[in-house]
């Protein structure tokens, strides 16, 4: 895949991309069934494909993407590629674009294009380099530039939209927490929000942490209340036309979750045809 990281660099573009896309695509059944019945809900769960799956997950920030991307690859067998997680990992490090991202993500803006590409397409390299395939995309594309380059590249099978209410989006990203030393994601926020105007009321349980995390919490710099505000107006501005995109293209499966994860788990693989899939993949193994 030193393919798709020259690709991802925009300013390389026709031949670079001519390279990307032979890296990754090899169209599958789910490609032309989606756009064919994108009315319908797709069936993902027929084993055929001639790659593996690639999908992204978008939705606001705080809603819940990492999770249940999380949860997908490890069904799926697919690497969970969190361009955030990309960029923590830089800003962590003591390499030279550290302090330039931490200004930016702690104001809640976005990193530039060349950046993310730049990211991805090392981390895409070094997968490739372990023989993954496929994957699910969180947090990337972010804006129509995004989107756009990546849809010269590769083709994208489905693009799950995660949605929920604002004020849940903002409680959810104020209790969340990682484990400092496994990286595991937890939420100390027991959300119970009212019916309102049309809404349903929505709860949702604390995803508390093992004993052996509990006091290596940390909370994330970008996950104070004024900068979550700015990261959903930002959220608004440049990543919801992403969702009209991949409309457009008739691949967007929007998702209203209807709680936290024992609710809305079992609902999303059901949406996405796959509650047997394991059942089935055991089968035929
Ligand atoms: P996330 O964990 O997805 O909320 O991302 C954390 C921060 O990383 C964001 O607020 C952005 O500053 C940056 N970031 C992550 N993905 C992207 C992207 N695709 N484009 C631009 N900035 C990004």
């Amino acid at each position: 895949m030193a393919a798709l990281t020259r690709l991802l660099k925009p300013s390389s573009s026709a031949s670079t991309s001519l390279l990307f896309r032979r890296s990754l695509s090899t169209t599958t059944a789910a490609v032309s069934e989606i756009q064919s019945q994108h009315h319908q809900s797709p069936n993902f769960s027929d084993p055929k494909p001639s790659r593996n799956f690639q999908w992204v997950f978008l939705g606001c920030p705080g809603v819940g993407k990492g999770t249940y991307a999380s949860r997908l690859s490890n069904l799926l067998g697919v690497p969970h590629i969190a361009t955030g997680d990309l960029v923590r990992e830089e800003l962590s490090s003591s390499g030279p674009l550290s302090r330039q991202l931490a200004d930016i993500v702690n104001q809640g803006k976005l990193v530039s294009d060349e950046i993310i590409f730049d990211l991805l397409s090392k981390r895409l390299e070094a997968g490739e380099s372990k023989g993954e395939s496929g994957f699910i995309l969180d947090g990337f594309p972010r804006t129509i530039r995004q989107a756009e380059i990546l849809d010269e590249v590769t083709e994208i099978d489905l693009v799950v939209n995660l949605k929920l209410r604002e004020d849940v989006l903002v409680e959810k990203c104020l209790g969340r927490r990682i484990c400092s030393q496994c990286g595991k994601g937890f939420n100390v926020a027991s959300i119970n929000a009212k019916a309102e105007n049309g809404r349903p009321g929505m709860s949702m349980a604390p995803l508390l942490p093992p004993p052996h995390c509990a006091s290596k919490l940390i909370t994330r710099a970008d996950d104070t209340e004024q900068v979550v505000q700015e990261r959903l107006r930002v959220y608004n501005e440049k990543s919801q036309p992403v969702e009209d995109f991949y409309k457009n293209q008739g691949k967007l499966m929007e998702f209203d979750l209807p709680g936290g994860i024992p609710e809305s788990w079992p609902k999303l693989l059901e949406a996405l045809n796959l509650d047997d899939y394991e059942v089935k993949r055991s089968a035929v193994a």
